[in-house]
């Protein structure tokens, strides 16, 4: 009893090295970073010392690569160095090679954030193949194809942190987005799933849910009527920014958030209440 007392107040005692600045030095994957959410992300993990390397898709018109290059010059001006080219995270072969070459170039991986996503909305009936089949395999296969390559490596090295961006459209639903809705539902049980298989090799795995957050993608493709019903419903009032989910992701990927795995932590302004 007195050995437990006395470990319960090592235990218990303040650690003042927990910190978001841990992060220092560590290489962090980021999927889709050349714009949006990603974008933000890659930044903040940047800001904090963390080197980065990003990804995006290849649109066969080269009009991807310079909103890339920039993303790079940002992330660089941070300090850190960078790692970047297409790679299309639905294509196992094409992740097993970028992951390769992100351990040769930066020297190691111990951050993932699988944060590649697409939308097409459209009411089930009416949905084609297609549609139905590049969100999934884009959204959920990308992120379990890249978690398959993560985890040998953050198992062999007994570290890792990995944060899947899901949605509030994986835990609730919405005219029109079987396909997205299905494919971050996934995303969640996958983290959940992760979460049990790599805790014990001190790897934590979670997912955020953002609701409405404004990207060009939201703000050009989706209907003014349904922005504005999400910010009613939001109790916060306000659709969300990128920097908004940077932070949560941060935290995360930090050793602040060492004794959270398999959470799905909402950023949504109250949406979901
Ligand atoms: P953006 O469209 O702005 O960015 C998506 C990124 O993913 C881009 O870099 C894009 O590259 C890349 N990408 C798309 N498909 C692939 C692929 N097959 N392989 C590699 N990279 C790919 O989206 P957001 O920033 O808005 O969204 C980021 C994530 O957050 C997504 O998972 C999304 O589902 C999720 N999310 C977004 C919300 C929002 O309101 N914005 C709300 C909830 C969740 P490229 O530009 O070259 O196509």
């Amino acid at each position: 009893m007195e050995q437990l007392l006395e470990e319960v107040g090592v235990e218990t005692e303040p650690r003042p090295a927990i910190t978001v600045e841990g992060m220092e030095g560590k290489v962090a994957v980021v999927t889709g970073g050349s714009s949006g959410i990603g974008r933000a992300i890659a930044v903040a993990l940047a800001r904090h010392g963390t080197h980065i390397a990003f990804n995006f898709l290849d649109d066969g018109r080269g009009e991807a690569r310079p909103e890339a290059e920039a993303v790079a010059r940002l992330v660089e001006s941070e300090g850190v160095d960078v790692y970047f080219r297409a790679c299309d995270v639905g294509r196992p072969d094409e992740v097993r090679a970028f992951f390769a070459e992100v351990e040769e170039e930066l020297g190691g991986i111990h951050i993932l954030v699988n944060n590649a996503g697409i939308g097409r909305d459209r009411a089930l009936w009416r949905m084609s193949d297609e549609e139905w089949e590049s969100v999934l395999r884009t959204n959920l296969s990308g992120a379990f194809y890249c978690l398959r390559e993560a985890a040998p490596r953050f198992r062999a090295q007994e570290f890792g942190k990995v944060v899947n961006l899901a949605s509030v459209h994986g835990l609730t639903s919405e005219f029109g987005l079987a396909n997205y809705s299905a494919s971050k539902a996934g995303v969640i049980s996958l983290t959940r799933n992760a979460a049990k298989e790599l805790g014990a090799s001190n790897v934590n795995v979670n997912a955020v849910a953002p609701g409405y957050i404004r990207t060009t993608r939201l703000t050009e493709g989706v209907p003014s009527e349904i922005l504005d019903r999400a910010r009613e419903r939001s109790v916060l009032g306000r659709l969300g920014d990128p920097q908004d989910v940077a932070g949560v992701v941060t935290f995360l990927c930090s050793e602040a958030a060492r004794h959270i795995t398999g959470a799905v932590i909402p950023i949504d302004g109250g949406y979901l209440l």
